[in-house]
Parts: structure tokens; sequence; C-alpha cells
């Protein structure tokens, strides 16, 4: 066989399993986003995000065969604005399929900013078990960008992915040397490398110099929870209405006339809304339709029975989840149960 031939990818895996046939396995599932981005020229900020495959990213990090054996699939290759459930889906299956073969020790998922914190909290509620760590991870400069951010996070990502500290942790994500929990990670700035935070929580370790540090334990991010996909066949359908001084209540009648299963205010400060909007929010409930108070502060929680008598309204209080957050535990929640103190549990749980 001559290896000048094979693809760069497959060499260096060859290569890696042939000198380091002990070194933790970690498979690299490629979905997209600015890390797998190409631009025209280094000093553009224009570029097409998703176009590198997984394997070229693998390639551009040669130093990590001294620390794991890793091996690349493409699931997707979209910017993270195009995620769909369709691609959460094949990504949960595939991670589950993972786990039950025990392929990898590790496994380490790029993506797109964008929506990166959903994808990571719809895994982290899906996701079987949390003894093979599963590592989120992307850019905020493409390839071809001067200091371009994304070599440094997959390489740091893979070390955590590969770690036996980031077990039973449920879903983490690995950004600017941050280890963030899946849970709680939201996206906080719209350009710079440093692209997110927990605020509620901090970070949950840091990688320097390859190695992995950790300093908290997240509770509520490596539960069991009930929600198991390979039982779903249609996702409840679950919409977000954005509240704001003098906001109308037409939108929530226009959910209400499309009989949508769930709705989640993003309302304001601890989950407020005005009154045109209780009196919609009313209206939803007595159709039977599912309502999330959430908020559109980044930080804080929603407290139940506090400003609002959620009882009387029959509404639920999403906790510490912002509305894209709830979103996604309302939409899975309603695959178990439509009973709205169950429903909250959940809200209070995960
Ligand atoms: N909007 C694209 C995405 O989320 C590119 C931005 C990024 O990855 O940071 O995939």
């Amino acid at each position: 066989m001559r290896y000048r031939t094979l693809p760069l990818f497959l060499l260096i895996s060859l290569t890696l399993s042939a000198q380091n046939p002990n070194l933790p396995r970690v498979i690299i599932l490629g979905t997209g986003g600015t890390i797998a981005g190409s631009g025209t020229s280094s000093s553009r900020a224009g570029y097409t995000a998703g176009k590198i495959p997984v394997e070229d990213l693998i390639g551009g990090i040669p130093a990590i065969k001294e620390y794991a054996s890793v091996s690349g699939e493409q699931i997707s290759s979209v910017g993270s604005q195009d995620m769909t459930i369709a691609i959460w889906q094949k990504l949960d299956k595939r991670i589950n399929e993972i786990i039950a073969s025990k392929e990898a020790d590790g496994i380490v998922i790029t993506h797109g900013t964008d929506t990166q914190e959903e994808t990571a909290f719809f895994l982290n509620l899906t996701v079987r078990s949390s003894e093979i760590p599963v590592v989120l991870t992307g850019s905020m400069r493409p390839a071809t960008a001067i200091s371009a951010d994304g070599p440094k996070n997959l390489f740091d990502a893979i070390l955590v992915a590969a770690d036996p500290k980031s077990r039973g942790r449920g879903v983490l994500a690995l950004f600017d040397e941050n280890i963030l929990d899946g849970r709680d990670m939201i996206k906080v700035n719209t350009t710079k490398v440093g692209a997110f935070a927990a605020l509620n929580t901090g970070p949950v370790g840091q990688v320097y110099d390859a190695k992995v540090v950790y300093y908290l334990h997240n509770d509520r991010s490596d539960l069991r929870t009930p929600f198991d996909l390979s039982k779903v066949t249609t996702m409840p359908r679950v919409e977000i209405v954005y509240l704001y001084a003098d906001s109308p209540a037409d939108v929530i009648d226009f959910w209400i006339g499309k009989k949508v299963d769930g709705l989640v205010l993003a309302g304001v400060g601890n989950g407020n809304m005005n009154a045109a909007t209780m009196e919609a929010v009313k209206r939803a409930v007595a159709a039977g339709i599912k309502v999330v108070r959430s908020t559109r502060i980044p930080a804080g929680r929603v407290v139940l029975e506090d400003e609002v008598d959620d009882k009387a309204l029959g509404t639920i209080a999403s906790d510490d989840h912002n509305p894209q957050k709830a979103r996604i535990l309302l939409m899975l929640g309603l695959t178990q149960t439509k009973d709205t103190a169950k429903l909250q549990e959940y809200f209070l749980t995960y």
C-alpha cells in the first residue's frame, strides 16, 4: 500500500493507531459552522460556514497524535443557523450508538456557534449516558483568518473528551480554554473569540498547556432523563414569543390559531408580561397549549409563583433556562406528558 495515495486524515489515523494503540480513542462528529468555514482572504471577515470536512480539521492539528487516536465522521455541513431537529436526532442516534458499542472513549462535535447552546442542551437531555464524554466546540474565526481559533479549540476539546475526569458531567463545551457545561452555556458575544459563558455558574473547568482542570461539578447536568428519542417519531411544536414594552397579543393569538403544542415567553424581567399578553396566555392555556414563562434577561432565573400567579394562570416557570433552552425542554417534556405539574417539575430538575 502506498501511503502517499491515501487521504491525509487516513494516513494520520493509521500512523496513530500503529504507534499509540493505548491512547484514548476520540471520534469527531462534524456538523459544520465557522470552524469548518473558508474565506477568500486572511483579512476578510466574509466566509462560507461549514465548507471544510472534518478530516481536514483533524489534519490541521497534527500534535494531537501524542494525546489521542482521532477519527472523524461528517454528520452535516451547515452553518448552525440552519441547525434542525432532524440533525439533532441524527446526532443523538449516532452518539448513543457509539456509547452502546464503546467505539470511542470520547466524542467531540464541531458545530457553528450560533445555536451551539441549543444543541448542547438538547444532547444533554437526550444522550443516555455521560460515561463517554461528549464535548462541543467551534470557532469564531474561519480557518483562513489571521489567528484562527478553530485549531486550538478543537485540540483542547479533544483533550477534554479524552480525559477520564470529564466523565459523569453531562454534555460539555470547550471554547477559548473554558470548559462550559452544556446546560448552562450561552453565546454572549456575536464576534469575539471568547463568545461563550455560563452567567449563573461560570465555567466548570479550564484547559491550559494541554492540561484539563475541573473546578466545579454541575449537579443538574448529569441526570438520567426520561427523554428517549428512540421512541419519539414526531417532536411537539413549541414556539417562542418575545415580549417588550407595549407588546401586542397578536403573535400569541397567531400561534393559538396554528394549534402549537407549547409556547415559551421571552418575558421581561422575572418572566413578566403585560396585561394584553396575560389575557392572550389565558386563551392559549384554555386551548390546551402549555405556556412557559422564560425571560429575555441573560442571567438569573424566573421564579415560580413570584410576581406572577402561575397556579391561577396555568403557566410554568422556566427556572434558569433561557427561551431557546426552555423551548427544547418543553418540546422533550411534551413527548412524555401533558401534565402541567409534571412539566414544571422537569423545569425545576433538569
Ligand atoms: N453562523 C454560523 C454558525 O453558527 C457561523 C458562525 C459560527 O460558527 O460562529 O455556524
